[in-house]
């Protein structure tokens, strides 16, 4: 497995593997590497001839105040699980590397980037798209994985690749779990004890409203309810949001129909965790759960 920290160098190699005509499947991450980005690599490898994997700590996308300073690092670990899943190349370069002059331009995604966490995290999407767009350019991948956990993410950075006419396929892989339902995060290792067991009421609220839904209720209202309900039981007071939208398009709903995602943040602690369903509601009323494109 190769290792780089240079755009030149990386750019080299992919061309050489271009050239031999092998197709580049790549998953950009920010490292502390855990089973929802293994989700991402294996996917990866099923549709690319040769798997990248970036690590970088994107500052850009994050807020005053927020982690980026205490973001977990494992790169050793990271190298391993990499090597073990038959990645042909990591990138990891420094921040200098990546942002060499004060960044002027940035990638901005109206619209799908104003609900959910867009609303409390103002600036984020902008940071995440612009490091893809430059990802992207840098690594020039036929295709893209992203996770179904960042579901807001993988809508715009899809949204951004249709609209530039970015020429990658961006792809998704399924939202990777704890056994108790606590969807897999590089966060998840800020909690202790007791806020990791509250942090499993985060997916049982979400299954709440899929229950809701299952039992025939249709208005948004109840079922966002029925989830802030569960969270309460659960011992998580601090709501950022509960939100249903349009699976596609992201725009908040009244009623339930089609193909929607049932979206929550919260904060344990200090910890902000979000989680999401996507949920197909079939004419005859059944629930199914979905990935969201
Ligand atoms: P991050 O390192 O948090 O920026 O995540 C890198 C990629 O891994 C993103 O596309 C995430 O959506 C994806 N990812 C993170 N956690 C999970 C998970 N639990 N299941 C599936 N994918 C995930």
């Amino acid at each position: 497995m190769k290792t780089f920290d240079t755009i030149d160098e990386l750019r080299a190699w992919v061309g050489g593997e271009k050239r031999r005509g092998l197709s580049v499947a790549f998953v950009p991450t920010m490292g502390a590497l855990h089973g929802g980005h293994r989700a991402c690599i294996e996917k990866a490898a099923e549709l690319g001839d040769v798997v990248v994997v970036s690590i970088f700590v994107n500052p850009t996308q994050f807020g005053p105040g927020e982690d980026l300073d205490k973001y977990p690092a494992t790169l050793d670990k990271d190298l391993e699980l990499c090597r073990n899943l038959g990645v042909a190349a990591v990138f990891v370069p420094e921040t200098r590397e990546m942002y060499t002059t004060n960044q002027n331009v940035w990638v901005e995604v109206e619209g799908l980037t104003s609900p959910l966490c867009g609303r409390s995290r103002p600036g984020h999407f902008r940071g995440v798209a612009t490091v893809v767009a430059k990802l992207f350019n840098i690594v020039a991948p036929d295709t893209a994985v992203f996770g179904q956990k960042d579901a807001q993410q993988a809508v715009v950075i899809n949204e951004m690749v249709t609209r530039l006419n970015l020429p990658v396929r961006v792809a998704l892989a399924p939202t990777i779990r704890e056994p108790d339902g606590l969807a897999l995060s590089s966060r998840n290792g800020y909690l202790g004890d007791a806020d990791r067991q509250r942090a499993a009421s985060i997916y049982q609220a979400l299954l709440a409203g899929r229950d809701a839904i299952s039992r025939g209720d249709r208005t948004a209202k109840t079922i966002i309810e029925a989830v802030q309900t569960r969270l309460a039981t659960g011992g998580i007071d601090d709501v950022e949001y509960v939100e249903l939208v349009t699976a596609d398009t992201l725009e908040p709903i009244d009623r339930v129909e089609g193909r929607v995602l049932l979206g929550v943040a919260v904060r344990i602690g200090t910890t902000r965790l979000i989680d999401n369903v996507v949920l197909t509601v079939a004419a005859d009323g059944g629930v199914t759960e979905a990935m969201l494109f």
